[in-house]
């Protein structure tokens, strides 16, 4: 087994998800079985428990591992479904290595975080590599170099490379400002963040220059000089319009090839075709839609920040590229929408994604019911889902006072519930990894919109119409509620194999209203679009403003 370690400097938000996911994609393109893994340098078990403002997404596997965003860009780029094994964080290094102490398996040694911490971390890279049989395990380090927290993954790095030698490589994504002020690209804070490494006992073998801006000559050479680099292995990394070009860019730069050969290993092929073909459809993508996606995790400080939808986004651009259309998606603060609907006018198509708790729930609920009165096409998920069944509830089934048990405990009319087995969790204070997670298996209702939706994208076959969709919830809709919604128009077209769940609801006499307990969207990629995300955008670039 090979392993490559992808770290960054100088700043973090510059791609070092997508860099690692794009070096994933080019082994894989020339025959490599690839294993990625990302290590997050935070305390926390998993992502879970975290407010997404703070962390972005939490992307959740099919074995309902709460994970960093980062595992969605590697799926995505891979095509291929990765599990827990392809995420860890420090917390779940130091409990298993305490745990490990309190069980006397470490035989009466004195337990120190050099070198049984960086040893914990190097036998779940192991794990990572064997878990999918992997030729090359890339080792993702979370935050940038110079943190105090990550110093033990790069302890990890060194350890490794002591053992394995010529079997290890470290690629390091840098950045070099161009600022408007000096007006040329400055070179130094990337020698800065190299020296860094170097202090930990590491010397990068590949940069990747992130900039504005191509990397010329002058800076080019300047790295290599001071960075302790052959040119060729000084990879320059503009900025792009598209992440999806990333791995081409890298290709053109030779990165595969330089690799490889610091590797000893030989190309068995090469098959970007599908990939080029479907980043050619991005440049064709002329008629625009407009999607409105309608949420409350936006703000940061006087910024706005969208990585907690990602995976929205991107299942947003997966299905309109593949119809060649240009998505502008705008951001709509829910607590904006109350008593101002004409926020709303102008989309194409209508979003209210995940989300947790009270705040804003009022607008949400108006944004549905919106899109509903006016037949704007409509995607809920999950929260999204949830919420039209309370609108629904209130304007269709006159009951004013219907809510989601989440928001308002007292209800009279309880149509979203808390699912029984999770009311003794909340009890207890359990909240690690114990909502309904991971993909489960929803039976799809034959003649119904979900049904071709899937059938067309070849997701289900006729004999079983079974769908495995990935969940992230505590709350469902209440049964009692079901035959009083199914005689008002409220079409229940997808459930758990047991019937017991709902699990896709859409409604009658409208274009394209559908809802989700499940995230549809954490199961696109750039070369399958998610059917259901591919019907929504059909559905809106009918619609004539
Ligand atoms: N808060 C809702 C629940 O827990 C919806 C969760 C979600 O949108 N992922 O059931």
């Amino acid at each position: 087994m090979k392993y490559i370690f992808v770290s960054g400097g100088v700043i973090s938000g510059i791609g070092k998800g997508i860099a690692t996911s794009s070096i994933a994609l080019l082994l894989k393109s020339a025959g490599f079985k690839v294993s990625p893994i990302k290590i997050d340098p935070y305390l926390n078990v998993d992502a879970g428990t975290m407010n997404p403002i703070q962390h972005g997404e939490v992307f959740v596997t099919d074995d309902g591992s709460e994970t960093d965003q980062d595992l969605g860009h590697y799926e995505r780029y891979l095509n291929e479904s990765l599990n827990r094994y392809n995420f860890t964080t420090s917390g779940q290094v130091y409990l298993s290595v305490i745990k490990r102490e309190r069980a006397l398996e470490y035989d009466g040694e004195c337990v120190e975080a050099v070198p049984h911490i960086p040893e914990e971390i190097l036998r779940r890279i192991e794990e990572a590599g064997k878990a999918r049989d992997a030729d090359i395990v890339l080792i993702e380090i979370g935050g940038t170099v110079g943190e105090l927290q990550n110093v033990f993954i790069f302890e990890a790095n060194r350890l490794l490379k002591l053992k394995k030698h010529a079997d290890v490589l470290h690629i390091h994504l840098t950045y070099l400002p161009i600022p408007d002020s000096i007006g040329e690209m400055k070179s130094k804070p990337a020698q800065m963040s190299v020296k860094e490494l170097n202090s930990m006992g590491i010397q990068p073998d590949i940069l990747l220059a992130r900039s504005e801006a191509k990397l010329d000559e002058t800076r080019r050479r300047k790295l290599s000089l001071f960075c302790g680099l052959e040119r060729e292995d000084i990879i320059s990394a503009p900025d792009v319009k598209n992440i999806y070009e990333v791995p081409i860019l890298f290709e053109e730069g030779n990165l595969t090839d330089r690799i490889l050969r610091k590797l000893n290993l030989k190309k068995k092929g090469e098959d970007l075709r599908r990939w080029r073909a479907f980043v050619k459809k991005v440049d064709q993508a002329k008629d625009r839609v407009k999607i409105g996606i309608v949420g409350k995790y936006f703000a940061t400080g006087d910024f706005t920040l969208t990585d907690s939808y990602i995976s929205v986004i991107e299942a947003i651009k997966h299905a309109a590229y593949t119809k060649r259309l240009m998505p502008e998606i705008s951001w709509i603060d829910a607590g904006k929408v109350l008593g101002n609907p004409d926020l709303l006018k102008g989309y194409q198509g209508i979003i209210v994604p995940g989300g947790f708790g009270p705040r804003d729930i009022e607008g949400k609920i108006a944004t549905i019911k919106y899109a509903r009165e006016n037949n704007i096409p409509y995607l809920g998920l999950c929260y999204g889902m949830q919420l039209a069944v309370v609108e629904f509830a209130r304007s269709i089934l006159g009951l004013k006072d219907a809510h989601t048990e989440e928001v308002d405990p007292k209800t009279k009319d309880p149509v979203i519930h808390i699912m029984p087995d999770q009311e003794k969790k909340l009890l207890n204070r359990d909240y690690g990894a114990t909502m309904r997670l991971g993909a489960w298996e929803c039976k799809i209702k034959k003649g119904t919109l979900a049904y071709k939706l899937y059938s067309q994208g070849s997701k289900i076959n006729p004999s079983s119409p079974l769908v495995f969709e990935r969940h992230r919830h505590r709350y469902e809709v209440n049964n009692d509620y079901r035959d009083l919604l199914e005689k008002n128009g409220f079409i229940i077209c997808g459930t758990s194999t047991d019937g017991k769940l709902v699990e896709i609801m859409e409604l009658d006499k409208h274009p394209f209203f559908i809802g989700f307990q499940f995230h549809p969207e954490l199961k696109s990629r750039p070369l399958d679009p998610h059917p259901m995300y591919v019907g929504f955008i059909e559905a809106a670039s009918k619609l004539r403003l």
